[in-house]
């Protein structure tokens, strides 16, 4: 049986889309929009506390992931368990991307932008690059995975892409009334976010100065890319 969903977010680690996507994720979910997430690495290296294990941070993260996932009403959490700071473009994670995107068969696909110059994080970059490619021509294309097709994935096209964290914003989506809710679901990542009062402070400016020029006052900004053929 295959599940649907309108919009994917394919997050390299926990809480990277709570910080880009959350307050966007939070308003189409109260406009009926079913969501799911692609959490690619669990971020087993995500501490600098010498007493935590790899694995044990795995658990905590993908608990603080569903518990965000669940206060924002995400439908369906998918943890493909690649290893933190590991992430490559091979034809096996763009297959895997390929499988996800056929199985739900989203409209939205939400992602890290990979084209952020200089200081950003490899995971995000490389997230980004495979899911673009993934959107665009691999799951479309029939002929691209035959053995997906063998197990009933059909070719899906993506209508929409949409890249936080982007140096080239061109869309600016209105989280006035879902703010609250993005910070409550960054507050689920207690591993990740020590001094929220300062993290608040941070995300609330960007927030603001992501709206400017625009007739509400907080926003997420993406690059948006529309898929037409
Ligand atoms: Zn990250």
């Amino acid at each position: 049986m295959v599940e649907l969903a309108q919009v994917m977010v394919v997050t390299p680690h926990p809480d990277d889309a709570e910080f880009g996507a959350a307050g966007t994720v939070a308003r189409w979910v109260r406009d009926g929009k079913s969501i799911v997430y692609v959490v690619c690495s669990s971020g087993d290296k995500g501490t600098s506390d010498p007493n935590v294990k790899p694995e044990e941070l795995v658990r905590i993260r993908e608990q603080e992931q569903l518990a965000a996932a669940k206060l924002l009403g995400v439908s369906d959490v998918v943890f493909l368990h690649y290893i933190d700071q590991a992430l490559e473009d091979t034809p096996e994670f763009r297959k895997n991307i390929v499988r996800q995107i056929r199985r739900y068969q989203p409209e939205i696909v939400m992602a890290a932008d990979p084209y952020r110059r200089y200081l950003w994080h490899r995971d995000h970059r490389i997230s980004g690059q495979v899911t673009l490619d993934a959107v665009f021509p691999y799951a479309r294309d029939r002929l691209a995975y035959p053995d997906l097709l063998e197990e009933g994935l059909q070719p899906h096209k993506v209508k929409e892409v949409l890249l936080w964290a982007t140096e080239d914003p061109n869309y600016r989506s209105d989280i006035t009334d879902t703010f609250d809710i993005k910070l409550a679901a960054l507050r689920c990542h207690k591993s990740q976010v020590g001094d929220f009062t300062r993290i608040e402070q941070w995300v609330r400016q960007r927030a603001k100065d992501m709206a400017k020029g625009e007739n509400f006052e907080l926003a997420e900004a993406f690059h948006r890319v529309e898929i037409w053929w």
